[in-house]
């Protein structure tokens, strides 16, 4: 297993709780999700009941307590069932630790109890329509009013934003500022003038929703702003960026160690001009490239999960972990799904899904042309 050198004996028993959750809850029922294009509800509350979501909340808020490696076996037994099952690390790993990082006493006791029992699903909303990579030029506007903000705008490609209770949005509460003029408001999805549009068809991940989202004149509380000061979602945004593109990364890895184990037992059975495809010194060139690649990035990722634990992971670190990772995914995958033949591009083959489901990690958390520039902007400074 990845970073399995740093693991202790909770881990492992994490470990088989999430396997077994998987094997059970999970895999069955792909087939179906992927048709409706999201889980039942009730997922979300057995994920919680097992311990499964926000894995690292700390025990005042009904937290178990556990650590950043709980997240990397939960990322590693996830990745079986690819995007046929809900995206809980949306949910745990990127949206609420905007509530444990930076919100008030009052935002924590009331959120975070639920997002781990799975009561309330959170979504982070950033992207617009004509505003991804450049967050700055997002439009979506807070106004104050008394006691209140009205917000107002349109959000687009929003995770897990079907069932979420509560979304996390990023607005424009100084239009004349660029990154000191962004500021996180708590919204919650029943207020009037939530509007979800429709769930949008992806290439892959086909069971975790992604929706458009309308604010019509949404009105919130003042204290529903995330912290206490207006200006602040900029950095708050950046400062969850290292643990999610190296999540993102360890989620990578995982893809390519799963389609390597798939592809070799698949070569080792399937025949053709007489004898088993294994044994074509083309086979064993390629499976070996493959292999290496994907040794090298297991390596450096486990380098990257050593310092992130200490706290010292950097930023272009974790830009440079979750780019190269998502590169070589696309590579180790597309080649293994070769081998498979005509059935490596049906739907029912792993490896097919695996070759969907892979591609939005080029894209999402940093799109890699941005952290490309992220890190060519440091090394030159
Ligand atoms: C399945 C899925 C789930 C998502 N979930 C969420 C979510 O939950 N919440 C959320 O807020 N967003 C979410 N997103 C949005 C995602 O974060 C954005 O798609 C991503 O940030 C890119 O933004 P964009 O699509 O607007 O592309 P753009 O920013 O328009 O970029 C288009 C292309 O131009 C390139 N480009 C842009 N600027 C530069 C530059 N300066 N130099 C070089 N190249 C550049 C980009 O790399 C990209 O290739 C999701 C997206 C997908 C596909």
């Amino acid at each position: 297993m990845i970073g399995e050198q740093f693991f202790r004996e909770e881990h492992f028993i994490f470990q088989r709780t999430a396997r077994r959750f998987v094997e059970q809850e999970l895999m069955p029922n792909r087939e179906e999700w992927e048709a409706l294009g999201t889980v039942p509800r009730e997922v979300w509350l057995k994920a919680g009941a097992s311990g499964l979501l926000c894995c690292d909340m700390p025990e005042e808020y009904g937290g178990a307590g556990g650590d950043y490696l709980h997240h990397v076996v939960l990322a590693q037994e996830m990745a079986r069932a690819g995007g046929g099952a809900p995206a809980f690390s949306g949910h745990s790993e990127t949206a609420a630790p905007y509530i444990l990082n930076y919100g008030t006493a009052a935002q924590k006791a009331e959120w975070l109890p639920k997002a781990i029992s799975g009561e309330a699903i959170i979504a982070i909303a950033m992207t617009e329509p004509h505003a991804g990579s450049d967050l700055q030029a997002i439009r979506t506007s807070a106004r104050r009013d008394g006691d209140d903000y009205v917000i107002k705008g349109q959000k687009v490609y929003i995770s897990n934003a079907q069932q979420a209770h509560l979304v996390i949005v990023a607005c424009k509460t100084d239009p004349s500022q660029g990154a000191k003029g962004i500021s996180l408001f708590l919204v919650e999805t029943n207020q009037p003038g939530f509007v979800r549009g429709k769930m949008l068809k992806k290439i892959g991940r086909k069971a975790q929703d992604t929706l458009e989202l309308f604010f019509d004149d949404v009105r919130v509380p003042a204290s529903n702003l995330l912290g206490q000061e207006e200006g602040q979602g900029f950095y708050q945004l950046m400062g969850v960026l290292v643990q999610e593109r190296l999540s993102s990364a360890i989620r990578s890895v995982s893809a390519m160690q799963i389609a390597l184990d798939d592809t070799t037992n698949f070569v080792k059975e399937r025949e053709a001009f007489g004898k088993p495809i294994a044994a074509f010194q083309n086979t064993q060139f390629e499976l070996a490239d493959l292999w290496s690649m994907y040794l090298a990035h297991k390596v450096f990722i486990e380098w990257c999960i050593g310092k992130h634990v200490e706290g010292k992971l950097t930023s272009i670190e974790a830009a440079a972990a979750k780019l190269r990772a998502s590169e070589c995914e696309g590579i180790v995958i597309d080649r293994s799904l070769q081998f498979f033949g005509g059935m490596g591009y049906m739907w029912e083959t792993p490896i097919a899904r695996a070759y969907a489901d892979a591609r939005v990690n080029r894209i999402s958390a940093g799109s890699n042309h941005i952290l490309k520039l992220l890190i060519g902007r440091e090394l030159v400074k």
